[in-house]
């Protein structure tokens, strides 16, 4: 068998939304398993939507994927994309060919005429399609036109009778009618530049590519692509085309349902190794019961006979699920570099930190690690740890600061820090217990308002680790701070 060739083939028009990461992934991980190639190519061909920082965006979401594409212009594996935009002369000379052998023609219609037309077959029930009127157009007539200043396009001449084949490896075999489903298409703009349908093909057959794995809604384009390949005598590759990505409401997954590009997956902290793992699921299992897969054991399963004809519904709770599973996996010192660049973001940590601090942010980790779904979420969870002028939540201090023996609690354990050689349990709980005998209260009366005292919230790792991570200087002038606040409020 041939060696497998896939492409991921982006239009650089926007973000690269989750279906398009789902479509790149699983040509990846197909011509991983196969060892094959994978070869990205940008369709810029749409010179008024494509944009360079498009194409900057999808690069980003393949780099941060870890799908790393295996040709293109330059060299020693440092290889840009191939572009639409760079291959126009091809298109043209394919084009030429086709009108060589009368597969393709001028056609000189206005958008105008073309609209009243599509009009009209409306009115009568006609399905819409060109009516060949500038099929057999003189070269007189053609003279005509271009006086008048028309430029014209040049349409593919598609079959006019039979059906069109697409035998495709998710769906099976799919027939379409020549007749009502594929017309006279148009192949090249009058700006001079391809469209999709025509510079797909050219572009697959050229480079070779042996399996075209794209969504779904590409369906209805293929068997149009199909006629191309064979009035051009190409090979047809083989076609898998991947179901659609619904949101919760079973409607196709949109901006709509929440954060549906890579780069806000990114920038909200999703490991690239749980993004990989969810988005392989959405279309494909291996079998009922595993959902966690290495990014290796994907590569080992994947193949296209299990990837189901049903549309896929794109879960963020299950990804957020997931991807607390893959930081709860990771070592602490992976979790810093993951949590290293939000924590610099936000101004809590500097460009080098020292060993020291790097070793203090780590402990830090070790307490948040078991609680976080993303990675972000480090720059709130760790507020405290960094910055001496962290918020009280208002709500908290209400609820819990009002009740009688705080200023007592404070003052008690402000005298019990103070005298302790350790911040540790060990030395703190039986001091601690002493107070709850004197105040007649629980060990969580007193452990609340230290909490909200050194935490500005109700919510933290277990109070000891705080205490032994804050260091007793700053427990103490925390512990100030605190109680001129609540005297500020009136509330001591
Ligand atoms: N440029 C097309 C798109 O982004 C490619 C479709 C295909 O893979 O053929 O939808």
């Amino acid at each position: 068998m041939s060696t497998v060739r896939v492409r991921f083939a982006p239009s650089p028009t926007g973000d690269l939304h989750v279906g398009g990461a789902r479509t790149a992934l699983f040509n990846w991980l197909y011509a991983r398993h196969h060892g094959g190639a994978f070869v990205l190519r940008i369709e810029d061909t749409d010179a008024a939507r494509s944009t360079e920082a498009a194409t900057q965006v999808i690069i980003d979401a393949l780099e941060y994927l870890g799908l790393d594409w295996d040709e293109g212009p330059g060299k020693d594996g440092d290889y840009g994309p191939y572009y639409q935009s760079q291959r126009l002369d091809l298109y043209r000379e394919y084009a030429d060919v086709l009108m060589e052998k009368g597969r393709a023609y001028e056609c000189y219609c206005s958008p105008e005429e073309l609209d009243q037309r599509r009009q009209e077959q409306i009115k009568l029930g006609q399905s819409t399609r060109y009516d060949g009127r500038c099929l057999h157009l003189s070269e007189e007539e053609k003279q005509n036109f271009r006086e008048q200043g028309r430029v014209p396009v040049i349409r593919f001449k598609a079959l006019e009778e039979g059906e069109t084949l697409v035998e495709d490896l998710v769906r099976g075999n799919v027939k379409f009618d020549n007749v009502t489903q594929v017309d006279d298409f148009v192949i090249f703009k009058s700006d001079g530049m391809p469209t999709y349908n025509f510079a797909v093909v050219v572009d697959d057959a050229l480079m070779k590519i042996t399996h075209v794995i794209r969504g779904e809604d590409h369906l209805s384009n293929t068997p149009k692509q199909i006629q191309i390949y064979q009035a051009l005598g190409f090979a047809v590759p083989k076609f898998a085309h991947i179901p659609m990505i619904l949101g919760p409401d079973k409607s196709l997954l949109s901006k709509r349902h929440g954060a549906t590009s890579v780069t806000q997956f990114y920038d909200e902290g999703y490991l690239a190794s749980a993004m990989v793992n969810y988005l392989s699921l959405l279309g494909w299992g291996y079998d009922d019961s595993q959902t966690i897969f290495s990014t290796s054991e994907l590569v080992e399963k994947f193949g296209l006979e299990r990837v189901s004809k049903n549309p896929a519904v794109f879960d963020i709770q299950k990804l957020e699920w997931m991807n607390g599973v893959y930081i709860r996996n990771l070592s602490l010192e992976e979790l810093y570099e993951v949590a290293l660049p939000f924590w610099q973001k936000a101004g809590y940590l500097p460009e080098a930190p020292s060993p020291e601090v790097k070793e203090y942010a780590i402990r830090i980790l070790k307490e948040l690690q078991s609680r976080m779904k993303l990675i972000a979420e480090v720059v709130e969870l760790a507020e405290y740890f960094f910055r001496d002028d962290y918020e009280y939540k208002e709500e908290i201090v209400q609820k819990i600061m009002t009740k009688p023996h705080t200023e007592s609690v404070l003052d008690f354990v402000y005298g019990a820090v103070q005298a302790a050689v350790k911040l540790d349990e060990e030395t703190l709980k039986p001091q601690f217990q002493v107070g709850l005998e004197t105040f007649g209260i629980k060990m969580g009366d007193l452990i609340q308002p230290i909490r909200v005292a050194l935490t500005g919230t109700n919510v933290s790792p277990g109070i000891y680790d705080v205490l032994e991570l804050l260091g007793k200087e700053r427990v103490l002038a925390r512990l100030e701070r605190t109680k001129a606040m609540l005297k500020e409020k009136e509330l001591i």
